[in-house]
Formats: structure tokens, sequence, C-alpha cells
């Protein structure tokens, strides 16, 4: 069995952002020589997600609307965790939104189903944050 691990770097120009880094896992993949296995994406940091969806920008605004209506950002002052920090809503939309994707890999490509690309949510960015691509397989 094959393994392969590699790291990306995301860093924002935004506090929260939507990143469709589909084509950065395939190249991994393309790395990996893998052509039949597993690829896990995750996310290595609680306040950023990695989660399979559409490309679409409209849907991307409807997450911003969401997330905000579930934790709002504003006012700081209404969470425990803020005080050294300002970004409790940050974890709680990482939550809702996934640590990690796992895509099969068949015949040397991510399995899709229709519409599915594979996004960094971000939460709590303009600082360097990593992701991780873990592929195993044959
Ligand atoms: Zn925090």
């Amino acid at each position: 069995m094959k393994s392969y691990r590699e790291i990306l770097t995301y860093n924002t120009e935004t506090r929260r952002a939507y990143i469709n880094i589909t084509r950065d896992v395939e190249e991994a993949l393309k790395a990996s020589g893998v052509r039949e296995g597993l690829c896990l994406v995750n996310a290595m940091n609680i306040t950023a997600s990695v989660f399979v969806n559409d490309d679409e920008s409209g849907l991307h605004r409807d997450f911003e609307r969401w997330l905000e209506k579930l934790a709002p950002e504003n006012p700081h002052s209404q969470y425990d965790h803020n005080g050294f920090e300002d970004n409790a809503d940050a974890h709680l939309k990482r939550t809702i939104m996934g640590r990690e994707a796992v895509v099969a890999i068949t015949n040397g490509k991510l399995d899709f189903g229709t519409w599915e690309q594979i996004f960094y949510g971000e939460f709590d960015g303009m600082r360097d944050k990593r992701v991780l691509v873990k592929i195993i397989g044959e």
C-alpha cells in the first residue's frame, strides 16, 4: 500500500473566505501515484473547515449569511471564549462546517458526485493556516 502526505497552506485576505482547493488536492493525488484508495483532506486549525459542496458564488454568500445567523461574529462580548481572543464565532462555524472531507480515488481520479468540489472554509483568516492531504491506496 502507498501512503502520501502533503501540507497545503492558505492565507486569506479576509477574516472569512471559501476557497475551492480541488485542483490542489488533484495535484497531490497525481504526486501520490495512487490509482485506487482514499483521500483525506482536513483543516489543521480549529477555526477553519474542509467540506465538499458546489462551487456557486450565490451558495457561498448563503453559507456566509446562514453561519452569521447561527454564530454571529459580533458583539465579541457575547461569547465566553472571547477575552484574549475574538474568534469564538470562528470555532463554532468550523464545528458546523466540519473538519474534513474524505473522497474515494477511482482509476487515479477523485470520485466525486455531480458538482462536488472540495472547499477550504476560513473563519478567522489573514494568517497562514495548514490543510493536510493524506492519500492511501495502491
Ligand atoms: Zn479561539
